[in-house]
């Protein structure tokens, strides 16, 4: 809290405010614990309690300031104020530190990212330029090639907060430092292009961004012994495949798709394609246009950017197909002859018309195709029966190849581009580049919610490691004298989560295997299992939701779909069907699994591979040296030019932005190790170090000698204040 007892009448504060988190006044009169305080915005008065109020520093530049570490006073109404103003200013960067924060303009700033401004900060410090993405790059491409070791940035904020272009401003720059002179199909440009065409298969508008990224990404770039980009690995998390057959107004599906339905005529003719409106998969709602994009144009720039990655014409067509296939597909409707509404059928009509062209662009067999819709093996252990499936048990069922296929398609498109770009086995080191989605709380929180936001937390403990733990190792090991800043530790959220057995997760895939199983008796096991558990509760009024205590607040889910969302097995018919296909690209996509396989992959979870492969991803990133781009969304509305508070705020706590700036002003932002102190600082008192051989007491004398305030000398290093650092840089400078 603030510092009360230095308030007098006529000092400058920050007030609580409900609706813009803090603003600014003056104090008239102080009464016991209570001030009166007069607005400066209104002119209005209010009366606040003394201890609520924060001291404002008038002296703070007009501009703000380009690093946190920097305020004279820190605090939350401080650390708003000061991004507030400078994105008033156009200043969407900031450091603290040395994570760099990222406020979306959403409005193009041309000197932002042009080849003049990558020009500016190729071999610079951090803090010698004002802040900026390409800094935080050149630095990981620098400590890559000085330290000779694997670094990584991190990407993170919430939907709509700029995590991609931000990637691809990180990429571009890479590309830049790291390119070869003769571009055209090089790897750095194979690497760039590689984007356009993930974003067109993965990307879609949803109310939060017209351009949302539906998987998350980390991007491995590989570097040669001259620090030239010589390969890449891209992974790939979970794509929201629900998208494909679902959307609701005003979003819409995965750009490729109204991309093709404004393809050229002749290949729209070939794909049998006409307006978006008139397929089901895309007209649930009533968005087929985006602002200022031409999907036409976009379908030329996909079907370019695909070459460059090395997708052949034929593997083009073939997926175009696919993708015309998956609209007929979702157009087909059932209906029953018989009266208990019981054996679906295709209706006849513009479905039986539908299926003849779903038939014809997968290249499979018509009856079969109409079969494996409306009716479904049954193995039990005496027999197997052919069940028919009642018209809505059909359309779930086609609904479900049409997943099936895209997904297999998008994991396609992903070890297509790994293979064409190559990874280049002498590779010394690489710079990872994570763009994955942030925490998610709305409304309904369903299975997708779930494991995105426990990536979040071991994110999150990553950063909190980072950041936190290593500040205080690092203290304790020195013998520094420090008040600890205490901090949110998630392992028990962790734990609950991915516990094995016990963990979320895991009685989950229990609840998959057991056939008997619904989400309630899913819930209830929950319920048991953490009744005393204090992340965990079972919120009111509901009975089979469960409320989790993340880190960045409390998130309500339903479970549901759980158990069917965490399935991830491929219906054996559809399997069959699709390796039949005469299209040798389709079938390949499919290829024919063993009997035995089959048995023994009967159940596969996607909770358990997805904990897999974070846990990978984690393995991966604790081996780099981190950095950390934390991206803010200013408001809701996607506009320029507007701040919104609490907004901004509710973004910096989740992002763990508001512990880190405490953590690191509290302490000594700076510290080096006696050895580099002297070899940078030694000349500024060269008389003070006659006859001293000892590293530590040089430091020392020369500290003492030079008169700073409040640096702490430990063990093997000397910590310096905010401060310091450049207070001595410009005494170095006036030699
Ligand atoms: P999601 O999690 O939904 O994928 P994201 O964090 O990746 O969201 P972006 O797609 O990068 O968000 O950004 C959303 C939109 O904001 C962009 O389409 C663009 O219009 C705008 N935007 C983001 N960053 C910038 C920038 N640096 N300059 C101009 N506009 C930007
Ligand atoms: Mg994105």
């Amino acid at each position: 809290m603030g510092t009360p007892e230095n308030l007098i009448p006529g000092s400058h504060v920050w007030v609580q405010d409900p609706e813009l988190a803090w603003i600014d006044g003056q104090v008239q009169e102080i009464r016991g614990d209570e001030a009166d305080i007069l607005l400066t915005r209104t002119g209005e008065k209010v009366v606040s309690e003394l201890c609520k109020l924060f001291p404002k520093d008038e002296d703070a530049p007009e501009e703000g300031l380009d690093d946190m570490t920097k305020l004279s006073y820190f605090h939350e109404p401080g650390v708003l104020h000061n991004l507030a103003t400078r994105f008033t200013l156009n200043k969407i960067y900031t450091y603290t530190g040395n994570i760099l924060i990222a406020i979306n303009p959403f409005q193009r700033l041309d000197y932002l990212d042009d080849l003049a401004t990558m020009e500016k900060y190729k071999g610079l410090n951090i803090g010698e330029l004002s802040p900026h993405v390409f800094a935080i790059a050149d630095g990981a491409y620098r400590a890559m090639i000085e330290d000779r070791r694997n670094n990584s940035i991190l990407v993170s904020g919430e939907s709509g907060a700029g995590k991609t272009e931000t990637t691809k401003m990180i990429m571009r720059y890479l590309a830049f430092l790291g390119g070869h002179a003769n571009a055209e199909r090089s790897i750095e440009q194979q690497v760039l292009e590689s984007n356009p065409v993930l974003e067109a298969f993965g990307n879609a508008k949803t109310v939060r961004n017209n351009n949302s990224s539906r998987f998350g990404k980390f991007m491995e770039i590989q570097f040669d012994n001259h620090g030239r980009i010589s390969g890449a690995a891209i992974r790939t998390y979970l794509l929201e495949r629900s998208r494909v057959c679902q959307i609701s107004d005003p979003e819409r599906n995965y750009h490729c798709f109204y991309h093709l339905c404004a393809a050229p005529t002749e290949e729209k003719e070939r794909y049998k394609l006409g307006d978006p409106s008139s397929f089901h998969y895309l007209n649930q709602s009533n968005c087929y246009k985006l602002d200022n994009t031409d999907d036409h144009q976009e379908y030329l720039a996909t079907r370019k950017a695909m070459s460059v990655v090395g997708i052949t014409e034929e593997e083009q067509d073939s997926i175009f197909r696919i993708i015309a296939a998956i609209l007929h597909l979702g157009n087909i409707e059932f209906t029953s002859q018989d009266d208990a509404n019981e054996s679906a059928e295709v209706k006849a009509g513009e479905s039986k018309h539908h299926l003849e062209t779903t038939t014809e662009l997968l290249m499979c067999d018509r009856e079969m195709l109409e079969d494996v819709l409306c009716r479904r093996l049954m193995i039990t252990p005496e027999e197997t029966i052919k069940k028919s499936l009642d018209p809505e048990g059909a359309a779930i069922n086609r609904d479900g190849l049409a997943k099936t296929i895209y997904s297999r398609l998008f994991d396609w498109l992903v070890a297509k581009i790994n293979v064409t770009i190559g990874q280049d086995p002498s590779s010394q080191f690489f710079i990872g580049v994570l763009d994955i989605y942030g925490f998610e709380s709305f409304q309904n929180n369903s299975f997708e919610q779930f494991c995105i936001n426990y990536t979040n937390e071991k994110l999150q403990q990553h950063f909190n490691h980072n950041i936190f733990k290593t500040e205080q190792e690092d203290y304790k090991k020195e013998d520094i004298d420090w008040s600890y800043v205490e901090f949110i530790d998630n392992q028990d959220v962790l734990e609950l989560i991915e516990k094995k057995p016990g963990g979320i997760i895991a009685l989950l895939d229990e609840a998959c295997m057991f056939p008997k199983s619904t989400h309630e008796t899913f819930s209830e096991k929950l319920f048991q299992s953490f009744k005393s558990h204090k992340r965990f509760f079972k919120p009111k009024k509901t009975r089979s939701d469960f409320t989790i205590v993340h880190y960045a607040g409390e998130v309500q889910y339903q479970s549901e779909l759980f158990i069917d969302k965490n399935k991830d097995y491929i219906v054996p018919e559809h399997q069959e069907l699709l390796s039949s296909s005469r299209c040798s690209f389709l079938a390949a996509l499919f290829p024919p699994i063993s009997e035995e396989a089959m048995k023994s992959s009967k159940f596969s979870s996607i909770g358990s591979r997805f904990k897999q492969q974070v846990q990978q991803l984690m393995e991966i990133l604790n081996s780099t040296e981190p950095h950390y781009i934390r991206c803010i969304k200013p408001n809701d509305e996607l506009r320029p030019h507007l701040f919104e508070n609490v907004n901004v705020l509710q973004q910096l706590r989740s992002g763990g932005v508001l512990e880190a700036i405490q953590i690191k002003c509290a302490g000594y932002p700076t510290r080096k190790t006696f050895f580099e102190f002297l070899k940078r600082f030694a000349i500024l008192a060269p008389e003070v170090l006659y006859k001293v051989s000892d590293e530590r007491e040089a430091t020392k004398r020369i500290l003492e000698k030079l008169v700073l305030e409040g640096y702490q000398i430990g063990k093997t290093k000397v910590f310096l204040r905010a401060g310091h650092m450049a207070e001595l840089d410009s005494l170095r400078l006036k030699l």
